[in-house]
């Protein structure tokens, strides 16, 4: 008679636990399938954990971008990030993962969480002059500058290029959190994407992890800006800068300078404007660090 070869047996059990739907999870064992935590607040990140050894690979999509799984090591679970952008509706949300296992088959899995409302504060600044008030030019050239930055994003790698924690490229006070809503001049403006970190000019901004530079240049709204690619769907920018020390291509480890804080572009003072974006969704970069220190 034919025997079941452990590994096939392993498959079994696995997907009896899987689609029934009521797996005993022993304490002290992390469930097959987890979001952690379990509930993540607009602007906020989350570990998407597959604790499946017989899967080789697997990858979910939200909102046309791929979120790839990576493994610290062989017996180490699959995870992923998860990003939920500050503009995500609240609410319940379904993740469908596609699953490759070592015998080449091929499954999907669903994975439910909950997206909840965060109330994100207003702030109201006067800039002299038209500043705050952009002319038709000024539109069209904030128009062209965002559809370079969009494509800035889409040169990634899935490669996980950061390990251990991430830190902040600064100390300093925050002076506007993220998601604050912005009036300039009384004109209502988008959601603040980062925080500001108030700093003396020419402070050295360091590497909040390892990675890659995705690309430096001068816009009109962020000054010299800094992008850093960090694998695995993370990337941080930082803004306003008086000097950039880095090229793009190039690679950078946790704590590495690459610029000094500044005042270019449209800004009130010498800051440190810091954002991130987890495959594609606009996150606070202190939920990134908080989600490594836990
Ligand atoms: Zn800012």
């Amino acid at each position: 008679m034919k025997t079941l070869q452990p590994f096939k047996i392993y498959l079994f059990i696995s997907a009896v636990i899987l689609f029934s739907g009521c797996a005993e999870v022993k304490t002290g064992e992390p469930p097959p399938q987890a979001i952690m935590p379990p509930t993540v607040c607009q602007g906020s990140a989350a570990f998407l954990i597959l604790n499946d050894q017989a899967a080789t690979e697997a990858a979910a999509c939200k909102d046309n971008t791929t979120i790839s799984f990576y493994r610290d090591n062989a017996t180490a679970p699959l995870r992923a990030l998860l990003g939920t952008d500050l503009d995500e509706p609240p609410g319940g949300k379904e993740l469908r993962i596609s699953i490759v296992a070592k015998d080449g088959r091929f499954r999907q899995q669903r994975i439910a969480y909950t997206v909840l409302k965060k109330d994100f504060s207003t702030q109201h600044l006067t800039l002299p002059g038209a500043k705050g008030v952009p002319g038709q030019q000024t539109d069209e050239r904030f128009e062209r500058e965002k559809a370079i930055v969009e494509k800035i994003f889409t040169r990634t790698v899935q490669e996980k290029l950061w390990c251990g924690v991430f830190i902040r490229p600064i100390a300093g006070e925050i002076t506007t959190d993220f998601g604050t809503r912005r009036f300039i001049n009384g004109v209502p403006k988008n959601h603040h994407t980062g925080i500001d970190i108030k700093a003396p000019a020419g402070t050295p901004v360091a590497a909040p992890a390892n990675g890659r530079v995705l690309y430096t240049g001068r816009f009109s709204l962020s000054g010299n800006s800094i992008f850093i690619d960090h694998g695995t769907g993370i990337c941080t920018m930082y803004f306003h800068l008086a000097s950039i020390a880095v090229q793009s291509g190039q690679k950078v480890k946790k704590g590495d300078t690459i610029g000094t804080v500044g005042s270019t572009g449209r800004s009130t003072g010498p800051h440190l404007h810091w954002g991130a974006r987890i495959n594609n969704q606009r996150v606070d970069p202190l939920a990134l660090v908080a989600l490594f220190n836990k």
